[in-house]
């Protein structure tokens, strides 16, 4: 198995690190032809009118639409919400994932927190039952899921920082930033 990191702007290296950690094979992917033989692909937090634009710039924007039709997608905070349909502005967005975000949803004074979180789905995939420890950095809210899209994810006040869309996965928080491996592990057993 080969997992590419969309290696344009953000904390792909960190990513890098857990699929190390898993003992996978990885490639950052700056051109379109660093996808051709990959079986998945997670888009790193960052900022995501800038990956948005430079993704448009490197001539990867329609490649990773057509890669995330076929192949498995995770995307961490900014990488969710462009994976996203609607995130009420305008900047380019894959629109892969029925969902709709609202960026920097925690306002300006409280942009980072950190929160215990059951995930039901995980908990299953990696045989623990333990809660997971989300860590959120100016982080979106996914305010609503539609379509094929389910909520995988929810804060005690029921706001959405996680869902799935069969191969697609988005989260608000960053599990890159964590020293735990199960939410990359959970990716994994979608792309296989
Ligand atoms: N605030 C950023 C955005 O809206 C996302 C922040 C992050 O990825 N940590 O693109």
């Amino acid at each position: 198995m080969k997992i590419g990191v969309l290696a344009l702007q953000g904390d792909f290296a960190e990513h890098i690190v857990m699929l190390d950690r898993l003992g996978v094979e990885t490639a950052e992917v700056r051109l379109p032809e660093h996808l051709d033989d990959l079986d998945g692909l997670i888009i790193p937090g960052g900022e995501s009118t800038t990956i948005g634009k430079l993704s448009v710039d490197f001539g990867l924007f329609e490649p990773l639409r057509d890669f995330g039709r076929a192949r498995a997608i995770w995307g961490t905070c900014a990488g969710a919400i462009f994976l996203s349909k609607d995130a009420r502005r305008d900047q380019p967005l894959l629109g892969l994932m029925d969902i709709t975000v609202e960026r920097n949803a925690f306002g300006r004074q409280v942009d980072s927190f950190e929160a215990d979180l059951d995930i039901e789905p995980l908990e299953l995939a990696t045989k623990t039952d333990a809660p997971y420890h989300a860590v959120f950095i100016r982080a979106p809210i996914i305010e609503s899921v539609s379509g094929e899209a389910k909520v995988l994810s929810v804060l005690p006040d029921g706001r959405i920082v996680a869902a799935q869309q069969g191969h697609l996965l988005a989260t608000s928080f960053h599990p890159e930033l964590t020293g735990d491996t199960r939410f990359h592990e959970y990716f994994l057993s979608l792309v296989k």
